[in-house]
């Protein structure tokens, strides 16, 4: 039996980690879903927990790209399975001495129900979901790395998440140049890694259009009409407007494009982020971007102003999450959550919903535009 290297897993959607984690995820929904219907577990798209579904074709995948038989066709012969250690799955990766989760048993083989440390593993992620699990994935991952900078660590993390946050799109020059910047040789690799070639088919005839509102990739779209330049690749951008492709005469052989993820949970949120964060900068503001490894988004004169930009789509959704935890926003003076203009509505259901349902965690925040945020900036109401 030959070892595969690691390279070989490069092929798969996400790494085996994240697999295995997806599955810990659609196990543990599942069996909530089976016991609130009283119902037995059919493979069947409908009746299949969401976060299972994509799980199972992940895990095949796995073990054809070691090329074994594939034992997660079948989601009964994976619950089975899920009754044994993960590194008796037939699965190398799973089976490496260092492989951290190797342990582990996903549901109980006698009352069949999912373990304690499957629970565990799947909430360990942060968050539900394969975006969801990657997105966190990158945040610890820097957190981590800045971790040894020790006093740097603060300019450190804001420093990387910046330059992702200005340039998905970016030269090998530039990642070169951003990596000798940082002083900081331990992260090199990572970030290189946050970064790929542009696939072929997002280019067009091997030219590359770049967004002239977020710095972002335009893929080529078929309404021509509608997207003459192509359409951006981060979503929140697209929600704002359709805007034309930059002046540049780009070849996509020189350039470099993020991961999704690092597209959809910190370029995409970042575009307001930044233009707040510009703002408060011109106005000579003492703003910084991303204090304290995360504390908040913008800070203003130290603790006196924290702000946490957001760009939910749904405001019930987001006022549950505000009012179960601000996270480190609690840590400021005044706490301001600035929402993206394209949601706030002229009705003005939204804000309203935010403002009314407002309790607990959330009580003490303002809740405003961004927009209004940054006029009241420049006129120092704030
Ligand atoms: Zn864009």
């Amino acid at each position: 039996m030959s070892k595969k290297t690691v390279s070989s897993y490069d092929l798969l959607v996400s790494p085996p980690e994240v697999v295995l984690t997806l599955l810990a995820q659609g196990i543990n929904e599942q069996f909530k879903d089976l016991q609130d219907n009283y119902s037995i577990l059919r493979q069947n798209k409908d009746e299949l927990n969401s976060l299972l579904i994509p799980a199972l074709p992940r895990l095949s995948a796995l073990y054809m790209c070691e090329g074994k038989e594939d034992k997660a066709a079948s989601v009964h012969s994976v619950m089975e399975m899920a009754t044994q250690p993960v590194k008796e799955w037939g699965i190398d990766y799973f089976a490496k001495d260092d492989f951290l989760y190797r342990e582990i048993v996903l549901i109980d083989p006698e009352t069949l129900v999912p373990t304690l440390e499957s629970y565990e593993l799947a909430i360990e992620a942060g968050g539900y979901g394969e975006d969801q699990i990657l997105e966190r994935k990158y945040h610890n991952q820097v957190r981590e790395l800045v971790k040894s900078a020790r006093s740097r660590k603060d300019e450190l993390y804001t420093a990387i998440r910046e330059f992702i946050v200005r340039h998905p799109l970016a030269t090998s020059r530039e990642i070169e140049e951003w990596k000798d910047n940082l002083k900081f040789p331990r992260a090199r690799s990572m970030l290189t890694n946050f970064y790929r070639d542009i696939p072929s088919q997002w280019t067009h005839k091997g030219l590359v259009h770049k967004c002239s509102h977020c710095d972002g990739l335009l893929k080529p779209h078929p309404d021509k009409k509608r997207y003459p330049d192509g359409i951006c690749v981060v979503s929140q951008c697209r929600r704002k407007g359709v805007f034309p492709k930059t002046d540049e005469e780009l070849v996509a052989d020189d350039l470099k494009l993020l991961q999704n993820q690092l597209l959809t949970y910190w370029v995409g949120p970042g575009l307001d982020e930044i233009e707040i964060y510009d703002a408060a900068f011109k106005a000579g503001r003492d703003a910084t971007l991303y204090p304290y490894s995360d504390a908040c988004d913008i800070s203003l004169e130290d603790f006196a102003v924290g702000i946490d930009a957001k760009s939910y789509s749904s405001a019930s959704l987001l006022i549950k999450r505000l009012n179960t935890s601000i996270g480190r926003l609690v840590e400021y003076d005044r706490k301001i959550i600035a929402i993206s203009d394209e949601l706030n509505d002229k009705a003005g259901v939204y804000m309203n919903t935010l403002r009314l349902q407002r309790n607990s965690a959330a009580k003490n925040v303002d809740f405003m535009s961004v927009s209004s945020l940054i006029k009241s900036i420049k006129s120092g109401k704030i």
